[in-house]
């Protein structure tokens, strides 16, 4: 397990505190949670979610939901919606403070012409492949371009004239003016803003010019009053970018806020980029964005995970500052903990075997008493009749010595009814077995004589007459690890080709009529479940959430 189980913890609310102790943020703790509505969210998001509304609630402070919508090409309100409905699904609120780095565009070009007055930047007329090749690299310094000494008026002028529509994609950037030899690249005169004549999903047409991540981001969180703006590793290299920026448009030390960053989430057998995931949907290798194979939180949601067992994880797995991989059986245990205290028991059958009980009346039929789940407690009453099924793979003809369900001339009890002893066996023309035959011991279901007979086996079953039909869907992974838990750089080559089956002809017990989708249960004996939203009156549909079997239980023990 990480080293930082809990917010308490965690190097970052350390940071927080030691902040207040040095008399910094006395107005309080401010987070933000900023994506791109480029994409849906996936789990690695989740993580960062859990973070930033955590640290807020820890602090009583408050937490921000901000678009980073400053890319127009790539960004869409289809994102926007899905983005709000997951994060109020994983159980958290931004209240009203739901802001567009968009909202900032006037205030963000007023902040760049500052920049420029102060002589802090300037409009570069090199192409991007020129810019590339002037910043030098990680051992030989930079070259400064030739129209960096511009004049403040100039740059004003032409600046104004990028905003107006004057020039064409790629002609002319604006760059904040820093130092071409700094050994951080990203003081090498980063570019701050660019032209492109591109729609946006809220500006519409009203710009032509956007500010880069690296101008847009600071000020976004200045303006909205953030105190820490966490965000993952890759941007530890822009932080003195990010504090030169505010250090230079005169945002006190005191107040402004501080970036802190953290080690992204990576899953064995998953895939956490919106641009892999978009790939996934678009090429139809999954059937959308919240397939239940999908990481995604929409996926995560209908393949029957909870939110309480999506925070869980992220508790689980800490915050740290060192990249690291963690086994998705960590995440399934997360969530079998959750459905093993908090879903019913049910019986299913997915492949089915009828069986006769020939002793038991034609025309009768019983109702027997069955516990839903030993922790909470509650009962419901499952219909008992002489035919019912079994699944194919509880009976074999010619076991191994110590199969414990049932042969012929064997005993079983059936979980809630009676022991039946296998009698007959019958086959079709091609000796698969299709149907056996078997007596009850009718004194043997609870209460009865026999009831406390001892019988190594016991299996679920279904009332044939009275079971209900259902499609059951069961997954394994959508992508294959290597030996080391890592996905190859090609993930497509690694897509595991049988991540899903479709059984058509499962039978559930009636109990379930009616009941709504979102709703989970344990099927004795074959794992957790989930009512998938195909569901309809005439057919339920479930999707396999994880097995019984928890793996990663055996780690930790191990
Ligand atoms: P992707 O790489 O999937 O495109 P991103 O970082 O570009 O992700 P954003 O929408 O910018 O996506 O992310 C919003 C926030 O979520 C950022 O603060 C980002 O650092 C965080 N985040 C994204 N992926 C992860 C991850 N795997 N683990 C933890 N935090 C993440
Ligand atoms: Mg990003």
């Amino acid at each position: 397990m990480a080293e930082n189980t809990t917010i308490a913890s965690n190097f970052i609310q350390n940071a927080i505190e030691e902040d207040q102790k040095n008399g910094k943020y006395t107005e309080g703790i401010h987070t933000r949670f900023p994506p791109e509505p480029n994409g849906y969210l996936h789990i690695g998001h989740a993580k960062s979610i859990c973070l930033n509304f955590g640290l807020a609630e820890y602090n009583r402070g408050l937490c921000n939901l901000r678009f980073d919508d400053t890319n127009p090409t790539k960004e869409d309100t289809e994102y926007v919606d899905s983005i709000q409905e997951d994060i109020h699904w994983l159980g958290f609120s931004w209240q009203n403070r739901m802001f567009y780095a968009s909202d900032y565009f006037d205030k963000l070009y007023e902040y760049a012409c500052e920049l420029i007055k102060k002589g802090l930047a300037y409009v570069d007329d090199l192409s991007a492949d020129e810019i590339r090749a002037y910043r030098g690299t990680l051992t030989e310094p930079g070259k400064e371009s030739p129209y960096r000494n511009r004049s403040v008026e100039e740059n004003l002028d032409l600046f104004a004239r990028m905003k107006a529509g004057e020039f064409a994609d790629g002609e002319k950037v604006l760059r904040a003016k820093i130092d071409m030899a700094s050994p951080n690249m990203v003081l090498r005169d980063t570019v701050i803003y660019r032209i492109a004549h591109a729609h946006h999903h809220r500006t519409g047409d009203a710009w032509c010019i956007y500010p880069m991540y690296d101008f847009a981001h600071p000020l976004s969180d200045a303006i909205e009053g953030i105190t820490h703006s966490v965000c993952t590793l890759e941007f530890e290299e822009h932080r003195p970018f990010y504090d030169w920026l505010l250090e230079s448009l005169g945002f006190d030390a005191n107040t402004r806020p501080r970036q802190i960053e953290f080690a992204r989430l990576n899953l064995t057998n998953t895939v956490t980029s919106k641009r892999k995931l978009r790939q996934l949907v678009e090429e139809h290798f999954v059937s959308g964005w919240d397939d239940p194979r999908m990481p995604t939180i929409s996926g995560l949601r209908r393949r029957g995970y909870t939110p309480a067992s999506l925070r869980k994880f992220c508790e689980e797995i800490g915050v740290a500052k060192a990249d690291s991989l963690v086994d998705v059986s960590m995440l399934e245990h997360c969530v079998r903990d959750d459905l093993n205290e908090n879903a019913d028991r049910v019986m299913a059958v997915l492949r089915p075997l009828k069986v006769v009980i020939t002793n038991y009346p034609e025309d009768k039929e019983e109702y027997l008493l069955a516990d839903n789940n030993p922790m909470h407690g509650g009962s419901r009453f499952v219909p008992f009749s002489r035919e019912i099924y079994i699944e194919q793979e509880d009976f074999m003809e010619e076991p191994p010595k110590k199969y414990f369900r049932l042969k012929p001339g064997g005993e079983v009890r059936l979980k809630h009814a009676y022991i039946i002893k296998c009698e007959e066996v019958i086959k079709d023309e091609n000796g698969k077995v299709v149907e056996l035959h078997c007596t009850a011991d009718l004194d043997s279901k609870t209460g009865g004589a026999t009831a406390g007979r001892k019988i190594k086996g016991t299996i679920h079953w279904v009332a044939a007459k009275t079971a209900l039909p259902a499609e059951v869907r069961l997954y394994d992974y959508l992508i294959e690890s290597d030996e080391n838990g890592n996905v190859p750089a090609d993930f497509l080559e690694a897509l595991n080709k049988n991540s899903l089956e479709t059984i058509e002809n499962a039978w559930i017990e009636p109990s379930v009529k009616l009941t709504a989708v979102g709703t989970h249960y344990q099927f004795l004996r074959t794992g957790y479940f989930v009512v998938d939203p195909d569901t309809t009156p005439d057919k339920l549909v479930f999707n396999r959430v994880v097995g019984l079997r928890d793996s990663w239980a055996k780690v930790k023990k191990g």
